[in-house]
């Protein structure tokens, strides 16, 4: 039973792994896009500027400072697609405040970002927060970034830092330079002085979102969670099924919705279960054994790898559209 149990632990972290680090060539194979082109709003009017070639796809969709204006589409999937029709996070709300502003990446899905703004609206209401801090959510036209996230590419996925937002309005520079502080004192341990019951509830609340499909939390988190629930006698524990333990979440915490219903060519995510998952989610990362880096090879290859670069003719057809629309 237990190595069973420990079997599709490892299947799962696998899994998680594949979306991860090397989620581009993993899709590559199931690809059921086929001919998006059809499917965006505005009828192609000029040859394309720009045909799937050498160049970086990051490079293409990192240089976009505008939304493509087309109906709100995302194409393809959370690491590997684009998003048509974004609207842009106000920099600053009645409940929240954007961060990283230089990076613009304050732009999402239009369901995305109304549900950001519910969630402050909510946290600042009911969970004892002044407001959210808001990291990425995706570039003006989705796509794969010049850094960090492999994922946030169809504008269905947001960060939220987990420190508390100071009761007054942020300058451009404190945007920049504040660091987004750890909740973690290392990687099976929270940091009790800075975790509060306002951070579980924020959790909770987001979780039951029904559109809400994942929340990744570094894994103490998701530790606190469980024995949270325990200790408030939730007796529906299906949203903590939500809450999926993967590292690097111990100072935000990243919210992925499912595809818009109707979205053709948006691809979900294998649901995640509907229980608490707080045995087999946890098993692996709170384990003895030190934590595998995603899309690290077991041995070095004799052959120096060339490293994957996504480009346009790697992402659903649509994305050329989505990239020269006005
Ligand atoms: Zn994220």
């Amino acid at each position: 039973m237990t190595t069973r149990l420990l079997f599709s632990t490892f299947l799962l972290v696998s899994l998680a792994f594949a979306f991860g680090s090397s989620g581009a060539q993993a899709q590559t194979k199931g690809d059921v896009i086929g001919d998006l082109i059809k499917d965006v709003a505005v009828p192609r009017k000029k040859p394309l500027r720009v045909v799937g070639g050498a160049v970086a796809a990051k490079k293409l969709f990192g240089a976009k400072k505008d939304a493509a204006k087309l109906k709100p589409h995302s194409y393809g999937f959370y690491t590997k697609g684009c998003l048509a029709g974004a609207e842009q996070l106000e920099p600053t709300g009645p409940a929240w405040q954007a961060m990283r502003l230089s990076r613009n990446r304050n732009w999402g899905h239009p369901k995305m970002v109304a549900l950001v703004r519910r969630l402050a609206a909510e946290a600042k209401e009911h969970d004892g927060w002044n407001g959210l801090l808001v990291g990425d959510l995706s570039q003006p036209r989705g796509g794969p970034m010049l850094s960090g996230h492999r994922s946030h590419q169809i504008g269905l996925d947001a960060d939220v830092w987990l420190n508390p937002m100071p009761n007054r309005e942020l300058t451009y520079n404190e945007r920049e330079k504040i660091s987004a502080k750890s909740m973690v004192l290392d990687r099976k341990r929270l940091n009790r002085k800075r975790w509060t019951e306002a951070h579980a509830k924020v959790l909770y609340r987001a979780a039951n979102y029904n559109e809400v499909e994942r929340i990744f939390v570094h894994p103490p988190i998701k530790k606190e969670m469980c024995e949270w629930a325990t200790r408030k006698g939730f007796k529906n524990r299906g949203w903590l099924g939500k809450i999926r333990a993967y590292y690097g979440h111990h100072y935000h915490f990243h919210i992925r919705i499912r595809c818009p219903k109707g979205t053709v060519g948006c691809k979900d995510q294998k649901l995640a279960p509907r229980q608490d998952d707080c045995k087999a989610n946890l098993a692996y990362w709170m384990g003895s054994k030190p934590w595998k880096k995603p899309g690290k090879p077991k041995k070095k290859p004799k052959k120096k790898y060339k490293r994957f670069v996504m480009q346009l003719k790697h992402l659903p057809k649509a994305c050329r559209t989505v990239l020269n629309a006005d």
